[in-house]
Parts: C-alpha cells; sequence; structure tokens
C-alpha cells in the first residue's frame, strides 16, 4: 500500500501548522546549532508563547508547541531578537540543510554549510522538502538521514551525491556548492512528477555517478562524544522548561540538533540530573510513537502512553496515531497503527501497509492481556 499523501508544504516560523494543541512552530537552526543565549531564549519564547513543549524532527528542526492566534506574533518577535527567524518565509523554506553534529566551527562541513546558506536565492523551484546533507568527516554521520543531495567525503576526495545514487561527482571545496546547485536545477528540470531525488535518480547521467562515498559512521548514542555530551528526548518531544535548567546547570555553550531525538550539549562541565535519555540502552531509544491524542487531530488513540508501556521489546516497535505513520516513514518490526480509537498491527511493514491484525484494545495493549 501507498504512504497517505503528506501535507504539500512544510510549516515554519513564519508558517505555522494547526494542530490538536495550537499552531506548531518549526525553526530551522543554522548549521543544526544554536548557541546558549538562543537555547534559553527559545525555551522562555515556547513557555510565554507556547504550550511548553517543543519537538526534535527528524530534520534535527525544533518545533515550538501550542502556540495561539494572539501568541504567534510576539512569539516570532522573540526568535528574531534570538537571530532565529528568516527575513521571509521563501527563504525559510530553502534553507532546509542537514548539518553533520559532528563539524566543529571553521571546518569544511561547516564552511561548506555557510557558504550553501549564502547561495540559496540561486535554487529553482523545489518541493517543499527538498533538502541537503553537508557531512564531510571522514566517515558520513548522515548517511540514513533524509536528504536529497549530499556533499560528503568520497573515497578520494570530496563528492556531491544525489540521494538513491550509489555514487557521486568529485568536486574540491571551491566546486562543491556550485555543483550542488547545478544538480538541483537537473532535478528541477527532469523530476517529472518526482517530489525527491530518489524517485528521479535513475535519469542521472553516468557523469554524476563517478566517486564512491566513504564509509558510514556508526550511528550516534548518548553518552561522551567529540562534539559533546548526547543526550537524547523520549519521542523527540522536549520540556523547555527542563531544557532550558540543563543548559544552565551544565554551563553548556551551545546545542547540535540531530536527525535522531538526540542532541549535543557543547562545552558542558557537568550533567546535571534531567528527563533527558543518557544511556545507549534506553528502551524509549527504540521505540518511535508519533504525538497521538491529544496533539494530534488525525488521531483517536493516545500513542506515547502505550509506547512506554511497551518499551523494551527487543525488536522495533513504532505506535503511529494512524497511517500516515510521521514518527516512522518506514518499516519496523512491529507498527501498531490507530483506527477508530484501536490498533491494527502491521508485520515487518509502515504504518499505512496491510495489518495482520485489527481493532486491538489500546487497553489490553496496555495491560498485556493482548500480545502482539
Ligand atoms: S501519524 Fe500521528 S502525528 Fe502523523 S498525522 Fe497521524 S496521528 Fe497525526
Amino acid at each position: 500500500m501507498t504512504r497517505p499523501a503528506p501535507k504539500g508544504w512544510c510549516p515554519g516560523a513564519w508558517r505555522p501548522m494547526e494542530t490538536g494543541d495550537g499552531w506548531i512552530v518549526r525553526l530551522r537552526p543554522r548549521a543544526c546549532r544554536l548557541d546558549a543565549t538562543q537555547v534559553v531564549g527559545l525555551c522562555a519564547a515556547a513557555l510565554v508563547h507556547g504550550n511548553g513543549l517543543i519537538d526534535l524532527t527528524s530534520r534535527a528542526n525544533l518545533q515550538i508547541r501550542g502556540v495561539r492566534s494572539d501568541t504567534l506574533a510576539p512569539l516570532q518577535t522573540d526568535l528574531g531578537a534570538l537571530g532565529l527567524l528568516d527575513a521571509d518565509a521563501g527563504t525559510e523554506t530553502r534553507r532546509n540543510i542537514l548539518t553533520s553534529p559532528m563539524a566543529v566551527p571553521g571546518d569544511l562541513t561547516i564552511t561548506l554549510t555557510d557558504a550553501l546558506q549564502a547561495r540559496l536565492g540561486e535554487l529553482p523551484d523545489l518541493p517543499a522538502k527538498f533538502g541537503f546533507a553537508v557531512d564531510c568527516g571522514e566517515t558520513r554521520l548522515l548517511a540514513q538521514a533524509s536528504a536529497d543531495i549530499r556533499i560528503e567525503l568520497g573515497e578520494t576526495g570530496l563528492i556531491v551525491r544525489a540521494d538513491g545514487a550509489a555514487r557521486g561527482r568529485a568536486v574540491d571545496p571551491d566546486t562543491a556548492i556550485d555543483t550542488a546547485i547545478t544538480l538541483t536545477h537537473w532535478f528541477a528540470v527532469h523530476r517529472g512528477t518526482a517530489r525527491r531525488m530518489k524517485d528521479a535518480v535513475l535519469a542521472l547521467p553516468e557523469d554524476w555517478r563517478t566517486s564512491a562515498p566513504a564509509p558510514e559512521a556508526p550511528p550516534l548514542q548518548p553518552g561522551t562524544s567529540p562534539a559533546g555530551q548526547v543526550l537524547g528526548a523520549a519521542f523527540g518531544s522536549i520540556d523547555a522548561g527542563a531544557l532550558a535548567a540543563l543548559m544552565t546547570g551544565s554551563q553548556a555553550t551551545a546545542l547540535i540538533t540531530t536527525p535522531w531525538r538526540l542532541f549535543v550539549l557543547m562545552g558542558a562541565e557537568t550533567l546535571p540530573a534531567s528527563p533527558f535519555l543518557t544511556h545507549p540502552d534506553d528502551p524509549l531509544l527504540r521505540v518511535d510513537a508519533c504525538p497521538g491524542v491529544p496533539l494530534c487531530t488525525s488521531a483517536t488513540v493516545d500513542t506515547r502512553g502505550l509506547a512506554k508501556v511497551l518499551a523494551g521489546a527487543p525488536d522495533t516497535l513504532h505506535v503511529s496515531g494512524c497511517a500516515k505513520g510521521c514518527a516512522r516513514p518506514r518499516a519496523a518490526k512491529r507498527t501498531l497503527v490507530g483506527r477508530d480509537g484501536r490498533f491494527d498491527l502491521v508485520i515487518d511493514g509502515c504504518s499505512w501497509d496491510e495489518p495482520a491484525r485489527r481493532g486491538l484494545d489500546p487497553d489490553a495493549l496496555a495491560k498485556g492481556t493482548e500480545q502482539i
């Protein structure tokens, strides 16, 4: 079965999206980084103008929840004062760039991210979710993260690679951005109805597929890393007050967002107690669950409450409020899909695939009287 159609646009700080708990206002941190002042200011804004919850998304973005029509304008003013608001909605939409969390100021990854940001005006019209990954470390940390054009290290030097192609085109730091922009124009001309590069890549000429990428890096996990202390946010949900206290208490200098419901505290001197996940074996890291009831108007079930009860299973588990599968748009060993207040169960598939069982009672699942 095919995935239900997503909305044709992505919400931002200029164009919020209405959900069950008000509007969500999404921010795209530049180079996936915020300094400590920005983090604390963002948390204060989420508490004053939203409901105090911040989502960490699968594109390493942050979204403030629970914003109302009368709090949107003051929130935008606060975000502007923190340097977190783009000049306009068009610029915000184009700035869809993932940057490796292990990059450090002044290195090639940060330099190329900055250079790409400065030239977004040269891009053609692209589908809303079209984006870039800049990942120039010796191993590729963002290899499995969603992106359409990848600027990364190859076996013999820097490459620009179309997502879905096994190889990319060799470039050097001076030609990388020109080449990436050229590839966006190729996509705009040849994409037909495709919205993502991987769906158009079969038509890509061979001279874009000459250089193999470097090996993939092992997944990032909570704990110590070269960039700082890595922590997890269960289901990507962050309590703004807890994050502000963590930033202040740890004396961290900056926060790096990642696409894996993990964030990195740079320069933390201590790690005070917090609700965030610090151990790589925490079972909540292996469960995906979207906001569900009452946060999403498409949901009829409590997803995260059930996911917490079922966490700890040996295989991947996804609890989805409906067939769209926002929290995990890919297969899991077991996927519970909400429908009319009950759950269907998909085995080895996605939330939109044919269920193996239907109409499971949420209470029985939570109590363990209904096994999956
Ligand atoms: S998957 Fe979850 S968050 Fe996405 S639309 Fe359905 S209920 Fe809402």
